[in-house]
């Protein structure tokens, strides 16, 4: 069975992943953990290593205007539009070696698996990876995807600075030789209606998998978000002894209050069986005015609601313009959410998502559905209109931390369930 024989080929290709892996940490550790920063040095020794790989497998390696790499197994038809499977290869500061990298390498190993069992694919098969993912180096976030499909504002290769060197995007992607004439004309690499399909193996960033004891993911949606970051309420400083509540103007009970009432929403919401996460993730009085003898008259804080629905965002943001309102003339104090963003909810291919799970029943891989919380390159995709599936892989401390964890085995099973597809 072909399946068979692309799983006994991952297992044999699985000691180029371990040996890539261990080179990688080795050239990105930090004091805890992996630093790997976007439009980097060390990004672009991750980049070289894995091109050099690519090379020693016989694929075809090119890269685009902002610099991301791309390592072609030709297909059978090579005018087809190509299927794309990969990830990033940057992290945060002091991260993991596992967000990114797991499914650039995922998709270099699926595409050996492919090569040494003899299969080759209807169209070409690309392995991706991308460079600038992740948004606290330049406060912007997926910055490699986003160019390769013509949708970075040229705005932002100005106004984004490094937050580490102070320096513009422009000059980070100058020093290693991006085509910026070609990013300020915001031209695309990839036309999305040239690309058959996109797939990202991804390590899970919360706890799910390790909860239900399942190695394998097969991802539903990505959550959009709605954001406001530099929210806060202005109430009145006064003496906390000598002012009755009937005079007092306090921020930090409007706040409260506050996010009491989108809480109750969120549960509201939850009951119709909609999709809703809601985090106060910066909340906090003036360290500079505030002190335990004085009514707080000043609040601090952050909205960040993730939700595979746009309408449930919609039905949030009114409500929560809605009750600042309200609350606000009650306690009269006043509510300034500032500006809030929005990053659109993301619906991985019903097809594609249909041919991971008839791959993993085939292999005999246990794998469940689940919803991806945070954003990936991945949504980009899906959003620009390219058929887009994402596997993920049980990981049991979350991410964006040094803490990050991946058996191989899992890995394993999730490339496997990978290759099979890609094997079609
Ligand atoms: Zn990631």
């Amino acid at each position: 069975m072909a399946g068979d024989a692309v799983r006994r080929a991952v297992a044999a290709n699985l000691g180029l992943a371990e040996d890539l892996f261990a080179r990688l940490a080795a050239a990105s550790r930090d004091e805890v953990g992996i630093t790997r920063p976007s439009y980097g040095e060390r990004e672009q020794a991750a980049l070289d290593l894995v091109a050099e790989a690519g090379r020693g497998l016989g694929l075809g390696v090119r890269t685009d205007y902002a610099g991301n790499l791309y390592l072609t197994l030709a297909g059978r038809d090579r005018a087809r539009p190509p299927v794309l499977a990969g990830s990033h290869l940057d992290s945060v500061p002091k991260g993991g070696n596992y967000d990114g990298a797991a499914g650039v390498l995922g998709a270099l190993v699926a595409v050996a698996a492919l090569r040494r069992a003899g299969v080759t694919p209807a169209e070409d098969v690309t392995v991706v990876g991308f460079r600038g993912e992740e948004s606290p180096w330049f406060a912007v976030h997926h910055i490699g995807s986003r160019a390769a499909l013509g949708l970075l504002p040229p705005e932002e290769l100005e106004s984004a600075r490094r937050v580490d060197t102070g320096r513009t995007l422009a000059e980070h992607m100058a020093e290693l030789g991006c085509d910026l004439a070609a990013l300020r004309a915001r031209k695309a690499f990839l036309d999305p209606r040239r690309v058959r399909a996109f797939y990202e193996i991804h390590i899970e960033q919360g706890p799910v998998l390790e909860h239900d004891g399942i190695p394998v993911g097969i991802v539903t949606g990505i959550r959009g978000n709605l954001r406001a970051r530099h929210a806060r309420c202005v109430g009145a400083y006064a003496h906390s002894g000598a002012t009755p509540r009937r005079l007092r103007h306090d921020a930090a009970l409007a706040v409260a209050e506050f996010m009491g009432v989108l809480e109750a929403e969120w549960l509201r919401l939850e009951a119709e069986g909609r999709d809703l996460v809601l985090t106060f993730g910066k909340v906090g009085t003036n360290p500079e005015a505030h002190t335990h003898s004085k009514v707080p008259g000043e609040m601090f804080f952050t909205i960040d609601a993730r939700s595979h629905e746009a309408d449930t965002l919609d039905r949030m943001q009114e409500f929560a313009l809605a009750q600042a309102r309200a609350i606000g003339a009650r306690r009269g104090v006043a509510f300034e959410l500032g500006p809030l963003s929005r990053v659109k909810p993301a619906t991985m291919d019903a097809g594609l998502r249909a041919g991971l799970h008839a791959a993993a029943r085939a292999l005999d891989i246990r794998a469940s559905d689940i919803a991806s919380g945070g954003g990936h390159d991945a949504g980009d995709f899906a959003n620009a209109g390219v058929p887009t599936a994402m596997i993920f892989v049980r990981n049991p401390h979350g991410s964006h931390n040094p803490d990050e964890h991946m058996e191989m085995a899992d890995f394993e099973q999730a490339v496997a369930v990978l290759a099979a597809a890609l094997a079609g």
